[in-house]
C-alpha cells in the first residue's frame, strides 16, 4: 500500500475530516510506542494517514513525544512525504498571530531529546543542511495561498524544550539570533524524517508575539487556543488542496539521503542493529560475508592434532 500524505496535528489540529474508508492502526516499533494509533483513510482519490502528535486528548507534553516511534510508524506504513503542523509564536513584527511560517530552517534548542534511530552498533551521518524539504514545503506554500491564508516563505524556527513559553530574555535574544518563530516540537521530527528518509515540512501555525513586543499582550494559552480555533480549519483546507496533487513521483533528495550515510563497516554491523534497522537501511546494509579466516584457522587446528 502507498500512503500519498503524513500528516502530524499539532496544538488545534487533531483529526481530519472528510476522510473515508477510515481506519484506525497501531504500530509496534523498536523505539516504543506512538502518540496514538495512525488514521488512516483516502482524502479524494489518495490513501492519508495521520497522528496527533499529542496523543488523542493532548496528553503529551513537547518533551514527552516519542518522535522516534512516531517517525517509524510512517516509514513503517509506507509514507514518503509528511506534513507537520505546529503552533508557534512569532519573533518578527511582519509575522502576525493568524499567518502561517513555511520555515526552511530550524535552529535546535531542545534539551535530552532522543534525535536519531542510530547507535548501538550502526553508525550514519545524514546531510541535514536543508532540513525541510523544499519541494513538500512549496507546495503546501502554493495550498495555503491558493485558499486565501497569510503566508511567509522560508524562515527560522526555533525549537525549545518547554512546556513554560520563554523568559522574555530569550525572547528578545533569539530575535537577536535572527530566528522568525518559536515553538517546541519541530525538532528532532525534522532530524528523524530525514534519517528515515521522509519528505518532511513543517507549517508553522502563528498564534502569539511571543514576549517579546513593547505593545502586544504575552503569550498565553487562552490567547494561543482562540487564535488557533481560526487557523487550524486554514490547515485542514491545506491538506485536502495538497492531496488533490499526489501522489506525484519525488524529486527532492530526500529519498536518497541513507545513500552516503553508513559509516560502519557493514562487516560490523551486529545481527541486532540490523535487525532493528533492516527498515531504515534495506538494501543499503550489505549481508555480512562469513568468515574464512575462522574456518581456516579451526581447519589448520584439526590438522595439527593429527
Ligand atoms: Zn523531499
Amino acid at each position: 500500500m502507498t500512503i500519498a500524505l503524513g500528516v502530524i496535528g499539532g496544538s488545534g489540529l487533531y483529526e481530519i475530516e472528510g476522510l473515508t474508508r477510515v481506519k484506525k492502526v497501531l504500530v509496534k516499533t523498536p523505539f516504543g510506542d506512538p502518540s496514538a494509533p495512525y488514521t488512516l483513510g483516502r482524502l479524494g482519490e489518495v490513501e492519508l494517514c495521520f497522528l496527533p502528535r499529542h496523543g488523542v486528548g493532548h496528553r503529551l507534553l513537547p518533551s514527552e513525544v516519542n518522535s522516534r516511534a512516531n517517525l517509524w510508524g510512517f516509514k513503517k506504513l509506507g509514507v514518503e512525504r509528511l506534513l507537520s503542523f505546529s503552533a508557534v509564536g512569532s519573533l518578527r513584527e511582519a509575522i502576525e498571530p493568524g499567518d502561517l511560517v513555511m520555515p526552511d530552517q530550524i535552529f535546535d534548542r531542545t534539551a535530552g531529546r532522543e534525535q536519531t534511530f542510530f547507535g548501538d552498533g550502526l553508525v550514519a551521518h545524514v546531510p541535514l543542511a536543508d532540513p525541510m524539504c523544499q519541494e513538500l514545503s512549496d507546495m503546501a506554500y502554493a495550498a495555503a495561498t491558493a485558499l486565501g491564508g497569510r503566508v511567509h516563505k522560508g524562515g527560522t524556527y526555533l525549537c525549545m524544550e518547554g512546556p513554560a513559553f520563554s523568559t522574555r530574555a530569550e525572547s528578545r535574544v533569539h530575535r537577536l539570533w535572527g530566528m522568525d518563530v518559536v515553538g517546541m516540537t519541530a525538532f528532532p521530527e525534522a532530524k528523524l524524517a530525514r534519517e528515515a528518509e521522509i519528505c518532511y515540512a513543517t507549517a508553522a501555525l502563528v498564534t502569539d508575539f511571543d514576549c517579546w513586543h513593547a505593545v502586544e499582550a504575552d503569550v498565553s494559552v487562552p490567547a494561543v487556543l482562540e487564535v488557533l480555533r481560526r487557523n487550524v480549519a486554514l490547515a485542514k483546507s491545506m491538506v485536502r488542496e495538497i492531496a488533490k496533487k499526489l501522489p506525484a513521483p519525488r524529486t527532492c533528495g530526500c529519498g536518497e539521503a541513507l545513500r552516503d550515510a553508513l559509516l560502519t563497516d557493514p562487516a560490523h554491523v551486529t545481527p541486532a542493529a540490523r535487525r532493528r534497522l533492516g527498515l531504515l537501511f534495506g538494501r543499503r546494509l550489505p549481508a555480512a560475508k562469513a568468515k574464512p579466516v575462522v574456518k581456516k584457522a579451526r581447519k589448520a587446528a584439526r590438522a595439527g592434532r593429527r
